[in-house]
């Protein structure tokens, strides 16, 4: 097993014999937030306690598995890796079979079938083909509630004047003594071993064990899922969770198999706990996003990670590298970046529109924001990084899946969240002192990218906006002025 592998749904019985790979070179290829080190060195060690586990620590996966201490390789079968590069490593080793992916619901055949001769690839009629394909929320051939999208009902702002959404917040993890021999060792690493890490160390917040997992999935289905839908795309600065699940690292792991969390959500519907549209919503994530984005990480070209089709050349400035909340006066910006720092998690629209949409804006290489992702979030993998962050984040492959960018200034954010009241730029305003640095970018990047995106029917509108603006050049001078400061 895989360190991302570590369900039951990864065998084909509880009692066959896993053999764990532990390796430090992983960390000394890439600086991972300090948590995501201890989330998956934490899994990886209790897994190796439960059942007929061997856990070897080495320094590649190689070594370990060409000489697992004994004189002639055993065979071994290992379930579809989650990277190319993994996959290259399986295929090449000579004593191990390489299984069909588990871990995501449709399989790649019936992907590649719905997907050959389409001109784009669009996630609304991927969803409505695996709703069908595997019978979630359908009533006969038609969906539950007699609507494939219920989105009109699940972007409301968030409530007015409230500083949290009020929904219990998942149980806290109680860390044991394997977190502590995990922190312990990390320390050592960094003290002796010259790796370093990005992000700041905290309690564990997420779950390591199919039993913390499984809590987890209970809990939110039983008291956040029903909240979950009208507030998904909203922010608030006192409520970083709302009601999203945060079950992406253990579901990443593989100690969720995401087929039983969508049954979950769809008993919580048929038993009237959870309304259609909070449940359509979360489906929509897994089913939908969820699949969509593993399947286009196959799908496309192994080059597709390093599409630029917006020439996007700057590189990332130190300050958001490294996380440096306290160098942001804006006030979005600063609390999600802290967040990152704090904890290798944001929600969804934090992670579009805040980051990627300021990433985007300035023109930062994709494939480098695509690794900054990667390292800095507890849920980040190779395969989640390149539709989400080159393709829907940056817009770096021109809209091969996507209709249009995620660019928005500071009114989106604005409307969204209770951000803007306390920043000390104005959304609205564009150049000068105050102008908040999402509306001039918006401008900026629409300004830049003029000629690129007249093409595209979603665009035309803003485009028409854009000529109409009497302080464009003070604000494009601003712009440039500003560099990659910190705003
Ligand atoms: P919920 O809002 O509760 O959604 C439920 C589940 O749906 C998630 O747990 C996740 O498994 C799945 N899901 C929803 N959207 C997506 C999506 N676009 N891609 C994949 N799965 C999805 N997700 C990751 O798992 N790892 C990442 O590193 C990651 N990086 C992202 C970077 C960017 C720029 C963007 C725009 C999105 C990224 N996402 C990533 C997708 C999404 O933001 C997270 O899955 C979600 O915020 C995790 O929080 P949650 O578990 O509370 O999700």
């Amino acid at each position: 097993m895989f360190a991302d592998q570590l369900g039951p749904h990864f065998l084909d019985a509880p009692d066959q014999p896993v053999l764990l790979v532990e390796s430090k070179a992983v960390f000394r290829r890439r600086v991972f937030h300090r948590q995501k080190a201890h989330l998956v060195l934490s899994a990886l060690r209790h897994r190796a306690r439960e059942g007929d586990v061997r856990l070897v620590k080495a320094e590649t996966y190689a070594e370990a598995v060409s000489n697992p201490g004994r004189a002639r390789p055993e065979p071994i079968t290992v379930c579809h890796p989650t990277s190319r590069a993994a996959r290259g490593l399986v295929t090449r080793l000579p004593n191990v079979e390489m299984l069909p992916p588990r871990g995501f619901v449709t399989a790649p055949g019936d992907f590649v079938t719905w997907a050959g001769g389409r001109d784009h690839l669009r996630l609304e009629d991927f969803y409505r083909y695996a709703r069908q394909r595997h019978d979630v929320l359908m009533e006969g051939s038609e969906p539950a509630g007699g609507r494939w999208n219920l989105d009109a009902d699940n972007r409301e702002p968030p409530p007015r004047g409230a500083e949290r959404l009020g929904v219990p917040a998942p149980p806290p993890i109680v860390e044991d003594e394997i977190d502590e021999e995990v922190r312990a060792d990390l320390d050592r690493w960094e003290r002796e071993d010259g790796i370093t890490f990005v992000g700041n160390d905290g309690p564990r917040m997420f779950p390591v064990t199919r039993r913390e997992a499984l809590a987890r999935l209970r809990h939110f289905v039983e008291h956040r899922l029903p909240v979950f839908g009208p507030h998904e795309d909203a922010m608030l600065a006192g409520d970083f969770q709302m009601a999203h699940s945060m079950l992406s690292p253990a579901i990443n792991l593989g100690l969720l198999d995401p087929l039983e969390v969508i049954e979950r959500a769809d008993q919580a519907y048929r038993s009237g706990a959870a309304p259609l549209a909070s449940v359509e919503g979360f489906v929509r994530q897994i089913l939908g996003w969820r699949d969509f984005i593993w399947h286009l990480y196959w799908y496309f070209e192994p080059g597709y990670r390093a599409v630029n089709e917006l020439h996007a050349r700057r590189e990332l400035p130190k300050w958001f590298a490294e996380l440096d909340a306290d160098a942001v006066e804006a006030r979005c910006l600063s609390d999600v970046l802290a967040g990152v720092r704090d904890r290798g998690w944001v929600h969804h629209i934090p992670r579009l529109m805040v980051l990627g949409n300021y990433a985007m804006q300035r023109g930062w290489r994709p494939g480098v924001v695509a690794d900054w992702f990667h390292r800095c979030f507890v849920d980040g993998y190779e395969w989640v990084m390149t539709a989400n962050v080159v393709g829907m984040s940056q817009f770096a492959d021109g809209g091969r899946m996507s209709t249009k960018p995620y660019a928005a200034g500071g009114s989106y954010v604005n409307r969204m969240s209770d951000y803007c009241g306390g920043c000390r730029y104005d959304p609205k305003v564009r150049s000068g002192d105050d102008a908040c640095p999402y509306t001039a970018g918006y401008w900026s990047f629409l300004a830049r990218h003029e000629q690129a995106l007249a093409g595209n029917h979603r665009m035309r509108q803003p485009l028409r906006g854009l000529h109409r603006l009497h302080d464009l050049d003070a604000l494009l001078e601003q712009e440039k002025a500003r560099g990659s400061r910190a705003p």
